[in-house]
């Protein structure tokens, strides 16, 4: 008999989430993880002898629904008020968003914030119940299932009739349409766009639903303003791993899974186990990945097992990453004029088109000429990642295509690297003199690393066609999945990615049906 009734696929924050609602509602409950420790796009990394940076900057999307299931509080937990974006300025005349506040920016634009603000907090607040459920195939199901969709729309019909057509126009803008008929500050436009737009493979033009990632987002904590965990990225990290410890979940590792084992006769086929890389098989009825959807079914699941139409579907999820990551170990904090406090994130996104013009580089498969940004200074935190006195750097970038045209090769790598420090430079005089070391993940090296198909943020673009209901695709949407016993659990499941810790609940909810 198995040791286990189910194994989970990774140690990333929705694995040990999933991981944890199992083994609390009594499941003997296994996590394999590739990596040496927990995290995943998420972790902490060592780059450099002494220096470690957080994967993630933010804590923003963290559901508090979440964090009392688990307790996390419990575990020690908790986070920072919210704290200031500031969109950075060459000439030192910062924009700075935090709450309601803008300051910087043109005074009428300032004053239209906190309305404009009360309005996407209102629609957030509409979309919680359809984020924390599972959404039925549509034409699927009995009474039950319609209830779901029934309570959205009650929401939706709550707000009013005026409020709601204008929920629905929303839902349906680009960035650049939404900011740009209340506000006229460039600096601004470009600050406010950034939350919709990163992660996925879209600008403040592009069509396809960037509001619905900015409106998750603000279903998390602070409605969406940056915060931190106190204590640094990884006490988030540590209070799941507590959790799951206590909760009784055995974790393995540098345990790669290799496959699933999955065994059929006349009556079908059923998920039995999983094999790891280093050939030891380990049986459970239940196996959970929190891998990305093209990992979980072209490698673990494999095609022979799927049908045709299936495997198409998840061949063509779009899942190229556009985001890369700048660390730098720095002997000392930069001065930036104009700007006393560095505890909040910046943002080198001064336009609505310096993003959008960076984005059109990518989309022919090149590395931004000018690169926009979001940067952090993390051991501001966490004083543990940087030896006394010296601190670290952490940057996204976009855009970075995935599938750069000549494969990331060393000259294209070097010379986006030189256009990274270049830029940097321009907002931030002398930053390169204070560079101990650095390095860059591309896409491709966040693939490499965190086997996450395309170092994609979300694990997939969070579009429409790739959202809600057919996350990330029909028939492997309600966690479920073709193969009975298989489940995801994931950033690819819905509602998506960035660090909320919903896929992974939501996935746990219906494992325990
Ligand atoms: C550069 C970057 C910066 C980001 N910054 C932020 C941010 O500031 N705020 C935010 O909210 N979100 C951020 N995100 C997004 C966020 O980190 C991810 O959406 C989130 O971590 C996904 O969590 P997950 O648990 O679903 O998957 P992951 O974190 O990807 O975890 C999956 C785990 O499964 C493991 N795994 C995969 N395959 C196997 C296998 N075969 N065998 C064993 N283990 C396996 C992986 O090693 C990994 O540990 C960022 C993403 C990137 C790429």
């Amino acid at each position: 008999m198995s040791n286990y009734d189910a194994i989970i696929v990774g140690a990333g924050h929705n694995g040990l989430v999933c991981a944890t609602l199992l083994a609390k509602a009594g499941k003997r409950v296994l996590v394999l993880e590739a990596n040496a420790s927990e995290g995943g796009l998420g972790a902490s990394r060592e780059f450099h002898e002494g220096f470690q940076v957080p994967m993630a900057h933010g804590a923003a999307s963290f559901s508090s629904t979440v964090l009392k299931d688990l307790n996390l509080a419990g575990e020690g937990l908790s986070f920072s008020d919210a704290l200031p974006t500031v969109g950075l300025s060459e000439d030192g005349n910062h924009v700075s968003v935090v709450g309601d506040s803008v300051t910087g920016a043109l005074e009428a634009d300032a004053a239209a914030y906190p309305a404009y603000r009360a309005k996407l907090k209102r629609y957030a607040k509409v979309l919680k119940s359809i984020w924390e459920s599972t959404l039925p195939r549509l034409g699927a199901g009995g009474l039950a299932e319609s209830l779901v969709y029934a309570k959205g729309a009650l929401n939706v019909r709550m707000l009013g009739r005026d409020d709601m057509g204008e929920f629905v126009r929303v839902l349906t803008l680009p960035m650049r349409d939404l900011i740009d008929e209340v506000f006229e500050d460039p600096k601004l436009q470009g600050l406010l766009s950034w939350d919709g737009v990163i992660g996925n493979k879209m600008a403040p033009r592009s069509p396809n639903n960037a509001v619905l990632p900015l409106l998750l987002r603000m279903n998390g904590l602070h409605d969406g303003d940056h915060c931190v965990p106190n204590g640094g990225m990884n006490a988030l990290n540590e209070a799941l791993l507590s959790a799951a410890k206590k909760a009784g979940v055995t974790i393995r590792f540098d345990a790669p899974v290799a496959k699933f084992i999955i065994e059929g006769d006349e009556n079908g086929q059923r998920a039995t186990g999983v094999e790891l890389a280093s050939g030891e098989a380990l049986e459970a009825s239940t196996i959970v990945s929190s891998a990305d959807p093209k990992t979980t079914f072209m490698k673990l699941v494999g095609t022979r097992h799927l049908d045709i139409q299936f495997t198409n579907r998840i061949n063509r999820l779009r899942a190229d990453g556009m985001v890369a990551k700048y660390h730098a170990a720095l002997s000392e904090l930069p001065k930036i004029n104009g700007l006393d406090d560095l505890g909040g994130r910046l943002l080198i996104a001064p336009t609505f088109d310096a993003i959008e013009f960076a984005y059109d580089d990518a989309k022919y498969g090149e590395a931004s000429e000018h690169p926009v940004m979001e940067i952090t200074f993390p051991s501001l935190q966490d004083p543990s990642l940087a030896p006394d006195g010296k601190h670290v750097m952490s940057v996204n970038v976009m855009y970075a295509p995935y599938k750069e045209k000549s494969g990331w090769s060393d000259a294209a790598r070097s010379a986006f690297l030189g256009r990274v420090v270049e830029t940097l430079e321009k907002y931030i005089p002398g930053i390169s003199s204070l560079v101990i070391a650095q390095e860059l993940l591309t896409p491709a090296d966040l693939e490499a690393e965190y086997h996450a198909y395309g170092g994609h943020w979300h694990h997939g673009e969070l579009s429409l066609e790739q959202a809600l209901m057919m996350r990330p695709t029909y028939y492997a949407a309600q966690y479920n999945t073709p193969i009975p016993g298989v489940y995801l659990c994931g950033a690819g499941a819905h509602p998506g990615g960035g660090m909320t810790g919903l896929p992974g609940r939501n996935a746990a909810r219906e494992i325990l049906k």
